[in-house]
């Protein structure tokens, strides 16, 4: 049984080994086995365990790479079950596929043939994302048979405040009075935050409002927070508390989403739309309990997003949702995962190599294996000529080759299926120097940085001293009535690239290497309740480099002549860029997630102010970018994945299939399917201005001069 997170399989085999009591099979063994699990619990799984739960991570490095012990259990092997499947998605769903066929080999192997059984949140394909993550024929069971309650789901477009600016009252105020509303009903209540930051500052002020209500309650123990960088053991508690209606109002950030047991609430408030119709859809399925009633409130932010689904609530609910896409057929995760095939088990006789790995042919596996042998990767034994009979009867001279690992190497270990994970900081405090919470590296400059207020549950810890190298933050409990902000800035440079200006055509498009910059200068401090900013301080902490792979467009030079004002070229880029974004990843077949897309000031290849699609930039930024804005695609893993690249290869087609995307949609002013959904205010792009830009790119590389 595979989960995506060690929390989860833990909570399953909890569930699994308190039903099989229930039942009194008390013969039945369910493993744990993952980086945690003891050595005698570990030998206890193989030698005993009757279902053995673990992760794609612990599957890949821990136990693919020592089959040799589990030859017994995989040569039994009868189910492989792979839960929260929609999560398995682009580069990293693409790994995992290369994982489940490297199960698959030795399982056959071993002379088993497993059933791949997988349960998935909604989305538009999920036998598309099973058959391509498990290599199997797949049957699709849809069927919701769950008894249910009527359910009412309420879509909130704050007021607006200020008619002639169109400003309208903030998001964050308004889904504190719903839920304090609820909460004063008495209505057990999940708040689902876009931020950490937002789940703490509302935890704090509903523990206000509760202390005010009830004095005699401990608000504490009813107002929970939930979120990522929570010790597990707090985790339990809130999880526990939820369960059995000890609190009453937590909350939460995706944290909470992956299928954790914590039966159901009565209400859902989401501050602000989720950003996917899968990830709205699964928060709100937290709400009700058994066939009884329940309610959804979403609280729609300014945002572009949000504002459109306030203008087209039936988006929520249109039958499409969005795809899963993988493509584990990407040489930078094939490859290393061949590799890691290879020293598991010989790939032996071309004939043979046929049904070696799913998806590929017997040249396409022997083509891949010998680009390794080449490069060091694996070696290849040529063995003795033997006269190999094909399957049409041809009797020819055929020289048998086996690819084996090269001795002493643990590829295994050098492939990360998330990407290259950083350590986390330790969040201790300073008196009692226990550990209090966790905080991803990437995180750490944001919340941790000297003067930071971090908190925990609504409580504040001031941070007094980082650690940098040693991953540790010293914080201090104090009274505050304010919280701190890092201030953000984020700069891209693409260097060394080959770029399509050669000869009389201008610059207009280019790839190579990237430069990914995000420093913090300084912090502000926001008071709590009002939300006033009353004070700044420095931060000065190394900068986190992301070093990519990126592909660039120019607006094409004519388009200026189109379109004369800076305003609307700059948002014509955005628009441009979140097109290409989209329609790109489609293409790729990858997560959106794993490429980013920004417009810079300028040719790339200077540091330039950035802009960023769906955010509204400054005037100043307007202004800088809007002369010659570029549109920069870039990996978003360390090192590049050969996304952007290939986005570039296939320039002609993007921009083309592009342009068809954002003519055919039939949204207003555009949608986060096109070309991004249009601003409340007058910034917004216009789509014959996206068209022009889009086509006379397009031309520009067919070979006309734009
Ligand atoms: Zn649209």
């Amino acid at each position: 049984m595979l989960f995506p997170t060690k929390a989860l399989a833990r909570d399953q085999v909890e569930s699994m080994r308190a039903l099989a009591e229930a039942l009194g099979v008390s013969a039945v063994g369910m493993g744990l086995y993952d980086g945690d699990t003891p050595p005698d619990a570990r030998r206890a799984a193989r030698a005993r365990a009757h279902a053995v739960a673990t992760n794609p991570d612990m599957l890949h490095r821990g136990i693919l790479p020592h089959h040799e012990r589990w030859g017994r259990f995989l040569g039994a092997l009868r189910y492989v079950v792979v839960d929260e499947l929609h999560v398995y998605r682009g580069l990293f769903g693409s790994h995992v596929a290369n994982v489940l066929r490297r199960l698959w080999r030795l399982c056959r192997h071993y002379g088993s043939a497993p059933q791949f059984i997988a349960c998935s949140a909604t989305i538009a394909n999920p036998g598309e994302l099973a058959r391509g993550l498990s290599g199997r024929p797949v049957r699709v069971v849809d069927r919701d048979g769950a008894p249910r309650g009527a359910r009412t789901f309420v879509v909130l477009n704050p007021q607006v405040v200020d008619p002639l600016t169109g400003v309208r009252r903030d998001y964050l105020k308004v889904t504190r009075d719903v839920t304090d509303i609820l909460r004063t009903a008495g209505v057990q209540t999940l708040a689902f935050c876009r931020t950490r930051k937002a789940v703490e500052l509302l935890t704090r002020y509903m523990q206000d409002e509760e202390a005010r209500d009830q004095p005699e309650r401990a608000p504490s123990q009813t107002i929970r927070g939930y979120r990522g960088g929570y010790l597990p053991d707090r985790r339990r508690e809130v999880e526990r508390a939820l369960r059995s209606g000890e609190a009453r109002v937590v909350a939460a950030t995706h944290a909470l989403e992956l299928g954790i047991d914590i039966g159901g609430v009565d209400a859902v408030v989401l501050s602000g739309y989720p950003g996917t119709r899968a990830a709205t859809r699964q928060r709100a399925g937290r709400a009700g309990r058994r066939g009884q009633a329940s309610l959804t409130v979403l609280c729609l932010s300014s945002n572009p997003l949000d504002q459109f689904v306030a203008s087209e609530p039936s988006f929520l609910w249109e039958p499409t949702v969005e795809h899963a896409r993988i493509d584990p057929n990407n040489p930078e995760v094939l490859l290393p995962h061949l590799r890691c095939a290879a020293a598991e088990l010989g790939f032996g006789d071309v004939t043979s190599l046929a049904d070696a790995w799913t998806g590929l042919d017997a040249t396409e596996v022997h083509a891949a294996l010998s680009y390794l042998a080449e490069h060091g990767g694996v070696v290849r034994h040529i063995l003795d000529a033997p006269t190999v009979e094909t399957a049409d009867g041809d009797r020819g001279e055929r020289t048998s080759e086996l690819f084996v690992g090269v001795a002493g190497s643990s590829p295994a270990e050098e492939v990360d299926l998330r990407g290259t994970v950083e350590e986390n900081f330790a969040v201790i405090d300073e008196p009692s120097g226990d550990i209090l919470a966790e905080v991803d590296f990437e995180d750490a400059p944001l919340y941790l940085h000297v003067g930071a207020m971090y908190p925990i549950e609504g409580r504040f810890y001031e941070v007094r001293q980082l650690a940098w190298d040693a991953r540790k933050a010293f914080v201090r409990r104090v009274q505050a009535d304010y919280y701190t902000e890092a201030i953000c800035k984020l700069r891209v440079r693409v260097v060394g690239g080959d770029e399509a200006d050669r000869g009389p055509v201008e610059v207009t498009h280019g790839q190579g290497l990237a430069h990914v910059v995000r420093s913090v200068p300084g912090f502000k401090k926001i008071r709590l309740g009002t939300h006033e900013n009353i004070g700044f301080g420095p931060v000065s902490l190394p900068d986190l480099e992301l070093h990519t792979t990126a592909a660039y467009w120019a607006s094409p030079r004519t388009f200026s002549e189109h379109v004369p004002e800076p305003e609307r070229r700059a948002a014509t880029a955005l628009a441009v860029a979140h097109a290409l974004h989209h329609v790109g990843a489609m293409l790729l077949m990858c997560d959106r997630g794993d490429l980013a897309a920004v417009v810079t000031g300028g040719h790339p290849s200077a540091w330039g102010p950035v802009l960023l699609p769906n955010r509204r930039p400054t005037a100043e930024q307007v202004l800088a970018a809007g002369a010659c804005p570029y549109v920069v695609l870039y990996d978003r893993a360390p090192g590049g994945a050969g996304l952007a690249s290939a986005a570039a290869e296939m320039s002609a087609t993007l921009l083309r299939r592009t342009r068809t995307v954002v003519a055919a949609c039939r949204c207003g002013h555009g949608c986060p399917t096109c070309m991004g959904p249009a601003s409340d205010d007058a910034w917004e792009a216009d789509r014959g201005d996206v068209l022009i830009w889009l086509d006379l790119a397009a031309a520009s590389l067919e070979g006309g001069v734009t």
